[in-house]
């Protein structure tokens, strides 16, 4: 609690990003500096503080128990807790709220230093991000008040519920419908891959409430904020994932649950924009996440190259391994630039799609070429799960899937950068 204490001072002290309400860009942020100064790669005082703290805490807190909990799968609640107690998740929500107020660049240095010692305890604390963001960017103050005040009074999780068995990269194509009655939505139909679906305290939750088929998809769907344990919501079993196996992952059946109105987001219809509005400010600390798995290779294959003799010296020493450490960090460095360029222009209130959808592109390719050259570096014991880089492995994968896929946000940048040619 004595380190959160200081963490908001600090927070407080310097100027701090509104993560809503007034235009962004005529706030200074905890990066003003550089925009005073012109281009600059300088942290303030503050930034290096979060990441100082982030870092020890991942060295400390995550990367000893990491491995326990890929292999029993079990949520990672203790670390969780601690992690609220210092004040490095939910530090994006307003102090209006409770919260730090902090910027997304500042919520990304943090979150990259997390992902270093476990994705899977990342995933699970960024997915409280996610399920908050919607309400970030378009909740009303009541709403604003009732539900992200309330995770930071307490270390709860919530959730993004969106996707669907049959609804992923074409979210157009979900069939849950919400239908009003009175004051209330009724809800039925089924989400699938949710992460934090079993532990979240409340949901945004992505329906459909225009049955016409002909309906304009900006205007087809609603978002609501749902209570976790309204009658009727069904959490699955656990899913089984192939890596960050601690995350907790599920389907949801809905089935005739009631929604009072007044936990609509905007109106009706404004669904869509919400759901994917929320994405420019979470695909940066995704790329974050993955950067942050990189690293964690490229520190764990270096380490390990220089106390592996073959042919009487080091590894490292062999030209063709030093060129493939030289590689990953390239890889690591570029992925670090891109989701912090991408942070950077949300942070001043731009639209930063393109550069969101590069970082993510990006950092989640680099973190599974990374972390399978981590493999092919410990040869053998690479492949075994008593070293790290296999988890690493396993866990790089879902960047190129959640968040938009790898394919999904190529099509993003091709189409951004092919509308600005034909300006
Ligand atoms: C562990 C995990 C956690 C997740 N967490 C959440 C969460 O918290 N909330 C949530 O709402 N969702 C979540 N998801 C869902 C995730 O966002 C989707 O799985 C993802 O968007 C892909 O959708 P899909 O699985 O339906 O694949 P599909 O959309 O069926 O795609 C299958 C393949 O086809 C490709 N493809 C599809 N359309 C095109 C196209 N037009 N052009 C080129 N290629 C295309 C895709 O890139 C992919 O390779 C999670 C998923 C996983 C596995």
């Amino acid at each position: 609690m004595l380190w959160n204490k200081v963490l908001r001072a600090s927070a407080r002290c310097g100027v701090r990003l509104q993560s809503s309400g007034a235009a962004a860009a005529s706030v200074k942020t905890s990066t003003d500096h550089s925009a005073a100064n012109g281009f600059s790669f300088e942290f303030t005082d503050q930034q290096r503080e979060f990441q100082q703290l982030a870092r020890k805490f991942a060295r400390e807190e995550i990367v000893p128990q990491a491995a326990d909990y890929d292999k029993s799968g079990e949520y990672p609640m203790p670390i969780i807790k601690k992690a609220w107690e210092l004040g490095l998740m939910n530090s994006h929500i307003a102090d209006d709220y409770g919260g730090m107020g902090l910027s997304i660049f500042d919520n990304c240095l943090i979150t990259e230093e997390l992902a270093y010692g476990c994705t899977g305890v990342q995933t699970a604390i960024e997915a409280n991000s996610l399920g908050q963001m919607p309400v970030i960017i378009a909740g009303n103050e009541e709403q604003k008040k009732k539900y992200l005040g309330r995770m930071t009074e307490e270390p709860l999780m919530c959730a993004y519920c969106v996707t669907e068995p049959g609804a992923g990269s074409d979210v157009a194509g979900v069939k849950t419908r919400a239908v009003k009655k009175g004051d209330e939505y009724v809800v039925n139909g089924q989400k699938m891959w949710i992460t934090n679906g079993g532990k979240a305290n409340w949901y945004f939750l992505l329906a459909r409430t225009d049955p016409d088929p002909k309906c304009p998809t900006n205007k087809a769907f609603t978002g609501f904020i749902l209570d976790a344990d309204t009658p009727g919501v069904q959490p699955g079993r656990k899913e089984m994932n192939m890596g960050q196996r601690c995350s907790d992952t599920r389907g949801i059946t809905f089935e005739d649950v009631r929604i009072p109105k007044e936990n609509v987001l905007i109106g009706e219809g404004a669904g869509f924009k919400i759901a994917m509005g929320a994405f420019d400010k979470t695909r940066p600390p995704v790329a974050a996440g993955a950067t942050g798995l990189a690293q964690r290779a490229l520190d764990e294959a270096t380490a390990y190259a220089l106390e592996r003799k073959t042919f009487g010296r080091a590894i490292a020493e062999h030209q063709a391994v030093a060129f493939i450490l030289a590689e990953m960090a390239m890889k690591v460095e570029l992925a670090r630039m891109a989701y912090q360029r991408s942070a950077w222009e949300v942070d001043r209130g731009r639209r930063n799609t393109y550069y969101a959808s590069i970082a993510k592109a990006f950092a989640g390719d680099i973190a599974n070429q990374v972390a399978s050259d981590a493999v092919q570096i410990f040869g053998g014991n690479g492949f075994n799960s008593d070293y790290p880089v296999e988890k690493l492995m396993r866990d790089a994968k879902i960047y190129q899937i959640y968040e938009g896929t790898a394919q999904i946000q190529r099509m993003i940048i091709s189409r951004e950068h092919l509308a600005k040619a034909k300006k």
